[in-house]
C-alpha cells in the first residue's frame, strides 16, 4: 500500500480495496529499487497517494508474466473470457460512486463527467464479452477451384497497452477489454497522472477471476527505459498506445525494431463547423458538450470553431451565454461543471496560445486571462472572436476550456480551412441537411465525425483517426481484430 495517502481518497481506496502497488503475476508489490511516485490533486495540489515506481527489472518481470499466461490465456474458450468480461462490467456498475469519485479526485473533472467516463468505460467490457463469442472465419472456394481458403483469427501475443491521463478509466478499459478478449495477455502502463483509476479497475478484474500474469500493470516515473525494455523484448508482438503524436512518433521507432503491430490513437484538432442552415440552439448544446467535456481536455474536443457569416453572431451569443454560465470548482465537489485542468503546466500552455492569439488580433468575448495565483490548476471558461488563421491554436491542440471562433462565407473556403492540420482525428458538423452533411463529411479528412451532434465516442463504433492522428482503431469488431492476427491456410480435401 502507499506510504501516504491523502484524507480524502483514503474512504474511496479502502472501499474500492485499490492496491497502489505494481500488479505482476497476479501479486501486488513494490518496484525493485522501492521507489514511489506522489499522485496529486489538480484542484489543491495536495498528495492523494502515492504508488510504486517501476524500473526495468519490474519489466522484465511482467513480460515474464505475461509470456508464462499467455498459453493458457490463448487456449481460454472465448464464453469463459466472455464471462469474465461481463463480471467486469458489472462490477465497474457497483462500484460507479468511489470509481467516479476516485477519476475525479486525480484527474480533477467535475463528478458529472467522471460518472459519464465509468458508464462508457464499463461498457467496453460488455461489449467485448458480447462480441467476442460471436467473432467468425470464413471458408471459401479458391478463384480457380482447386483449393478451400480458410481464414482465422488468433491472438496476437503479449500487448503493450499505454494510457494518458484525460480518460484514465476508459483509455485503459477500450484496450484492456478487446485485448483480454481476443486471447492476448497485456502490460498496461497508465499515465504517471492518475494511475489510481487504472489500479482499481485492475483489481476488479482480479475480484472477477482474471487469471495470474494475464493483466500486468506498471506505474513508473521513467517511461522511456521501461517501456522500451518492454518493446524489444522479443516476446512482445503489440503496441497500443494512446496519448500525444509527439510521443506517439517515438514509439513507432521503437516498435519497428521487431515490427510490432501497432495500434495508436493520438492527438486532434477537431473543427466544429456550423453551416448557415444548422439549428443553432443546438449547435450551441452540440458545442458545449464538444469543448467542455473534461474541461476541453478530450482528443475529440472541438479546437476550432468555423461559423458560416449569416449565423455567426447568434452562435457566438450562444456559446457565450453557455461558457459564462459554467460552474468552475473542484471536480469532486458536486455542484461542479467544469474542473481544474491536469497541472499548472497545461494552465501555462493554455495561456500562452490564448495569449497568442489575442496578439495577432482575436478578441476575447469571454474569459482569456489566468486567474489571480490560487491552490488548483483552472482556467477560466473563454472564447475568442476574430481569431486571424496564424494563431497557434488553431494548429495546435488547446487543451483547455477555449473556445476560438472564425467566421466563414463559403463551403470551400470552410474545407480548407477545415481540413489545414496534420490531425485528423474527429469532426463535428451542424447543418439542416442530412444530405448536405454527408457529403461535406465526404471532402472532411477525418477517421470521425460527429453530424448534428458533439460527441462520436461508442464501444460498438470504430474510434480513430486519419493523418498523425493515429493508426487503427479501437471500439467495434475492428477494435478486436487490431488484437489478433489473421491466419490464412490453403487447404485441399
Ligand atoms: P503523452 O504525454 O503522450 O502520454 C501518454 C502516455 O505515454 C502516458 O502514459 C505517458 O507516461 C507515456 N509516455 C510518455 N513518454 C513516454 C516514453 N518516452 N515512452 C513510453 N511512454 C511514454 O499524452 P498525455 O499528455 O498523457 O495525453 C494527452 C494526449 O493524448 C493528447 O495529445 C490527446 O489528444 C491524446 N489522446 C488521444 C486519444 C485518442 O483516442 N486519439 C484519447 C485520449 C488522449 P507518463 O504519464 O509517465 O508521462
Amino acid at each position: 500500500m502507499s506510504l501516504r495517502m491523502h484524507e480524502s481518497v483514503r474512504p474511496v481506496l479502502d472501499r474500492l480495496d485499490v492496491p497502489t502497488d505494481l500488479l505482476v503475476a497476479g501479486a501486488w508489490r513494490g518496484g525493485h529499487d522501492g521507489g514511489r511516485i506522489d499522485v496529486r490533486d489538480p484542484a489543491t495540489g495536495e498528495v492523494l497517494a502515492s504508488v510504486a515506481d517501476a524500473g526495468v527489472p519490474d519489466a522484465q518481470d511482467a513480460v515474464d508474466a505475461a509470456a508464462a499466461a499467455a498459453a493458457g490465456w490463448a487456449a481460454t474458450a472465448p464464453r469463459a473470457r466472455a464471462e469474465l468480461l461481463l463480471r467486469v462490467h458489472t462490477l465497474m456498475h457497483e462500484r460507479s460512486e468511489e470509481l467516479a469519485l476516485l477519476i475525479s479526485l486525480e484527474n480533477g473533472k467535475s463528478l458529472a463527467d467522471a460518472r459519464s467516463e465509468v458508464a462508457y468505460a464499463a461498457e467496453f467490457f460488455r461489449w467485448y464479452g458480447e462480441e467476442v463469442v460471436r467473432l467468425r472465419g470464413q471458408v471459401g472456394l479458391s478463384p480457380g477451384g482447386g483449393n478451400r481458403l480458410v481464414v482465422t483469427h488468433r491472438p496476437v501475443g503479449i500487448s503493450v497497452l499505454i494510457t494518458p491521463w484525460n480518460f484514465p478509466a476508459a483509455m485503459a478499459t477500450r484496450k484492456i477489454a478487446p485485448a483480454l478478449a481476443a486471447g492476448c495477455t497485456a502490460i498496461l502502463k497508465p499515465a504517471t497522472e492518475t494511475p489510481l483509476t487504472a489500479l482499481a479497475v485492475a483489481a476488479l478484474l482480479q475480484e472477477a477471476g482474471l487469471p495470474d500474469g494475464v493483466l500486468n500493470v506498471l506505474t513508473t516515473r521513467r517511461p522511456g527505459p521501461v517501456i522500451e525494455a518492454v518493446l524489444t523484448d522479443p516476446r512482445t508482438r503489440m503496441l497500443s498506445f494512446t496519448g500525444s503524436t509527439e510521443i506517439g512518433r517515438r514509439l513507432l521507432r521503437t516498435a519497428a525494431d521487431q515490427v510490432l503491430k501497432c495500434g495508436m490513437e493520438l492527438g486532434g484538432n477537431a473543427p466544429f463547423v456550423v453551416l448557415a442552415d444548422a439549428d443553432v440552439d443546438a449547435a450551441v448544446e452540440g458545442a458545449m458538450v464538444a469543448k467542455m467535456r473534461n474541461g476541453g481536455q478530450a482528443c475529440t474536443a472541438a479546437n476550432r470553431f468555423f461559423v458560416q457569416a449569416p449565423v455567426h453572431d447568434t452562435f457566438v451569443e450562444g456559446l457565450v451565454a453557455r461558457m459564462a454560465a459554467v460552474r468552475v470548482g473542484p471536480g469532486s465537489d458536486e455542484r461542479t461543471q467544469c474542473g481544474p485542468l491536469i497541472n499548472d503546466d497545461a494552465v501555462r500552455k493554455v495561456d500562452e496560445l490564448v495569449q497568442d492569439a489575442l496578439a495577432r488580433g482575436a478578441r476575447a468575448v469571454l474569459g482569456g486571462a489566468r486567474p489571480e495565483d490560487g491552490p488548483g490548476s483552472y482556467y477560466p471558461p473563454t472564447v475568442l472572436v476574430d481569431v486571424p488563421a496564424d494563431a497557434r491554436l488553431l494548429h495546435e491542440e488547446i487543451f483547455g476550456p477555449v473556445a476560438p471562433v472564425v467566421r466563414f462565407e463559403r463551403e470551400e473556403e470552410m474545407l480548407t480551412m477545415v481540413n489545414d492540420t496534420e490531425y485528423g482525428l474527429v469532426s463535428y458538423l451542424y447543418t439542416g441537411e442530412l444530405g448536405r452533411g454527408l457529403r461535406l463529411a465526404e471532402s472532411i479528412d477525418s477517421g470521425m465525425v460527429g453530424l448534428n451532434r458533439g460527441l462520436v465516442s461508442d464501444p460498438a463504433a470504430p474510434f480513430g483517426g486519419t493523418k498523425q492522428s493515429g493508426l487503427g482503431r479501437e471500439g467495434s469488431t475492428e477494435g478486436l481484430l487490431e488484437f489478433m492476427e489473421t491466419q490464412y491456410v490453403a487447404t485441399s480435401w
